[in-house]
């Protein structure tokens, strides 16, 4: 394997294995056979990972994760709809400014970044307000790590008849989601998160009875899923230019998931990454933010040591030499940075990240772990 590429310990984009980076190095025509064949093998593939082949489409979207996020709002919710959002980090609250960009009604549900939103709560604003249609929340909030109860959201939401859309960027083939399981109308997520393929595409997976009802609600050609959609089963193309390159990626970087036994192993390997990151930095002295019921095996925030030789900067600079890519805080509630569990990463680059870390805690000397 090549690695002279640093090691991203993010929540994307991702290390990518040779294989998936390899794919790119062609030229695709796109409208030739071959990549509308693929194209339909992703789509499929995409389908089943969440058990939605009869009940659910995929609709494939150019551009970074927040694209599919603006358009399957946009689609979905009617122009006299009323969302009630879910937040407790930065993507919940993205999610409320589409509405306000789009121009859509919504109000906020908050809690704290490391408090799961409350069903009780929940049951009582739906109950409270007729007019809420549709519910948003994100699966695991990614500015903090935290997993929240989408299952149990869902089901409060069927009991009030209204609808959920889920933001599953960065847990989507690492945290099961069945459509068997629970409801959804909708549930978005991207080519470069747990699936591993590199940044250029989002997807929704859709209530097919949803969508086909959906023609004219949104706001954007570009991003109207409807018309991606119906053009799409079509004749299996893009509307406009697609990223092939990225595409081709992607069904190399699927295929890859199902060799390695889908959802479950790989939910195995993000939590052993996670479980001897979290052991290997608590050893060292670094806090967690999360208790470990609440830690996705996505990414882990750790407080930022108060100690006055520990400069973030400093940190991330001296990693960067060392090969490692780790993230800043995204937390307005205290000061901390991020470490990512996900990617084409197992347990040998964890042991080399902490054996950096400890390092370079060694060489800023720093000894005071305490937080504010
Ligand atoms: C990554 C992510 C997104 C999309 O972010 P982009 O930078 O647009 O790819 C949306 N929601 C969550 C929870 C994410 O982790």
């Amino acid at each position: 394997m090549r690695q002279r590429d640093p090691w991203l310990l993010t929540p994307g984009p991702l290390t990518t294995s040779s294989e998936t980076k390899d794919t790119m190095l062609h030229d695709w025509g796109s409208r030739d056979d071959t990549f509308i064949a693929t194209n339909k093998s992703i789509r499929e593939n995409l389908l089943e990972i969440i058990d939605g082949q009869e009940s659910h489409v995929c609709v494939p979207l150019q551009g970074s994760g927040t694209f599919v996020v603006e358009a399957t709002l946009g689609s979905l919710l009617p122009r006299d709809g009323k969302a009630l959002v879910l937040v407790n980090g930065a993507y919940g609250k993205r999610m409320s400014k589409i509405l306000h960009y789009l121009g859509r009604g919504y109000e906020i549900m908050e809690t704290s970044e490391d408090t799961p939103p409350s069903t009780i709560e929940l049951d009582k604003r739906l109950s409270a307000d007729a007019r809420i249609s549709h519910i948003l929340v994100v699966h695991c909030e990614t500015t903090s790590g935290i997993l929240n109860p989408v299952s149990e959201i869902a089901k409060v939401v069927e009991k009030h008849s209204r609808r959920l859309i889920v933001d599953a960027m960065s847990s989507f083939g690492a945290i099961p989601i069945s459509a068997k399981a629970f409801k959804f109308d909708a549930v978005m997520a991207s080519s470069n998160k747990c699936l591993e393929g590199v940044p250029g595409i989002g997807f929704a997976l859709i209530r097919e009875e949803t969508l086909k009802k959906c023609e004219g609600n949104a706001h954007s050609l570009s991003l109207d899923l409807y018309d991606q959609w119906i053009a799409m089963e079509a004749n299996g193309q893009w509307r406009f230019t697609p990223p092939t390159h990225v595409i081709m990626a992607f069904d190399s970087a699927i295929n890859q998931f199902l060799k390695e036994g889908g959802v479950s192993a790989r939910n195995n390997r993000y939590s052993n990454n996670c479980k001897a990151l979290i052991a290997g930095m608590t050893e060292m002295g670094f806090e967690v933010l999360l208790p470990n019921q609440l830690q996705a095996p996505i990414i882990v925030t750790f407080r930022m040591p108060k100690d006055p030789k520990f400069k973030f900067s400093k940190f991330y600079e001296r990693l960067k030499e060392k090969n490692f890519i780790i993230y800043p805080g995204k937390l307005t509630v205290a000061p901390s940075f991020r470490v990512g569990c996900i990617g084409h990463i197992g347990l040998p680059e964890i042991e080399k990240a902490l054996a950096a870390i400890k390092e370079t805690v060694k060489e800023l000397d720093v000894t005071d772990f305490s937080f504010e």
